[in-house]
């Protein structure tokens, strides 16, 4: 690697860390995590960069980062610069739209995270929502009976924390087989109310997260299994504690100091986040499990446990009914009511969480896209390299792989 090329990276990845943090000056959400220096975080918030600033400067290094010589370059270091230079491009569109720019749902996802959503018209939804309701019991519309039918699902509120645990000891049991996980990693459990969202991790360095669960509505016992893959093993705790070992400890690029939420590597975390469920429960060992650990321990009838989850697969085919909903009600060619019906009719949500699903459209707009695009963008990358299910071995291997390295959305496909 030629040395210039090293120090310019190095260079305008200090740029980027404070960008990222003067942009969270004026977006609450913007920083999802910073473990860096804590007088950059405060050298930042004493200076305050306006908007106008912080566009002069980001186009200033994305301008550098034009290098006509890096396709000569290790790999390592093209994606390192390709992550740059992405990332740098999103903090622009977000700073535009920070200013007031108003832009359609598909041109904000493809500007903030790298990718191109598809679109789904309603027979796509139907033909599933169709299934489903040949295999649901009872009467009514296919929301209203699947609704009745996940009633028996849901944990009781004492036994949540005793499920969760559970799961999470397994996932991050199987996921240490795998993967070296960093020797200080850990992580903490909150039950919270009144969130957007339904689970969150708050990666706070040195391999420690803090893993927030909203109890507003009921939860169902696949969301055990979600939790404990998604936001930890081998999930975002596990994403986040691996940049930081290998990326910024090892390697000293500060850029991995900081997680910038609405930009190109959300993809790639809620991606790898949503497949890891997969990835830590191949094929049938999922229900296995929960057959075996989690329905007893939440006193449910594990003899029902394959039926719930032949419906759950097909309930998940439903995730871009979502996007749809997003993409209508943020283009303003749905209300939130009507947003809200579309999802307990495509999306078999129930009402509730249709709603609280348009308030995280509010908050978080056209990052809905990076779980269901990210988990299939995902998979194909992986499979692609002989990471099937039939061979868990190099699924892991590349996942892991995946997970410590600076790629992008676009260099997925
Ligand atoms: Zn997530």
């Amino acid at each position: 690697m030629s040395p210039d090329i090293t120090t310019t990276l190095s260079r305008i990845a200090e740029t980027y860390v404070t960008l990222v943090l003067s942009v969270g000056q004026h977006d609450e959400s913007y920083v999802d995590a910073y473990y860096g220096p804590p007088q950059i975080q405060e050298e930042v918030k004493a200076e305050k960069k306006s908007l106008a600033d912080i566009k002069v400067t980001a186009e200033k290094a994305i301008k550098e980062l034009q290098l006509p010589d890096i396709g000569k370059e290790e790999e390592i270091i093209q994606l390192r610069h390709q992550y740059l230079l992405k990332q740098l491009q999103s903090l622009d569109a977000r700073v535009e739209m920070l200013g007031g720019k108003k832009i359609f749902f598909d041109e904000e996802a493809r500007a903030l995270y790298d990718a191109i959503p598809p679109t789904f018209r309603e027979s796509h939804f139907q033909g599933i929502i169709s299934e489903m309701d040949g295999i649901l019991p009872g009467k009514g519309s296919v929301s209203e009976k699947y609704d009745e039918f996940k009633k028996e699902f849901i944990i009781p509120k004492d036994k949540l924390d005793v499920v969760f645990q559970s799961a999470i000891i397994e996932c991050r049991k199987r996921t240490k087989e795998y993967i070296e996980l960093p020797a200080n990693e850990s992580f903490t459990i909150e039950y919270v109310n009144n969130k957007p969202w339904s689970g969150y991790n708050w990666y706070k360095g040195n391999g420690f997260s803090l893993i927030q669960m909203n109890t507003d509505l009921p939860i169902y016992i696949d969301r055990a299994v979600d939790l404990a893959a998604h936001e930890g093993y081998p999930g975002h705790h596990v994403y986040n504690s691996l940049l930081e070992a290998n990326l910024y400890r090892k390697r000293g690029w500060v850029e991995f100091s900081v997680y910038a939420l609405f930009s190109p590597q959300s993809l790639i975390a809620e991606g790898t986040a949503n497949f890891g469920i997969e990835v830590v429960f191949p094929g049938a060992e999922r229900v296995e499990f929960e057959k075996k650990t989690l329905f007893p321990l939440a006193g449910m009838d594990a003899t029902k446990a394959e039926k719930y989850y032949k419906v759950h697969e097909l309930f998940l085919k439903l995730a871009y009914a979502g996007n749809e909903a997003a993409r209508g009600y943020l283009n303003g060619t749905m209300t939130r009511d009507e947003a809200a019906a579309w999802l307990v009719k495509y999306a078999l949500m129930s009402p509730d969480r249709a709603q609280q699903r348009t308030r995280f459209f509010d908050t978080y707009r056209s990052y809905v896209i990076n779980y269901n695009l990210g988990q299939d963008l995902v998979k194909q990358y992986i499979e692609k390299r002989g990471g099937n299910s039939d061979n868990p071995q190099k699924r892991w291997e590349e996942f892991s792989k995946l997970i410590s390295s600076p790629r992008l959305p676009s260099g997925l496909v």
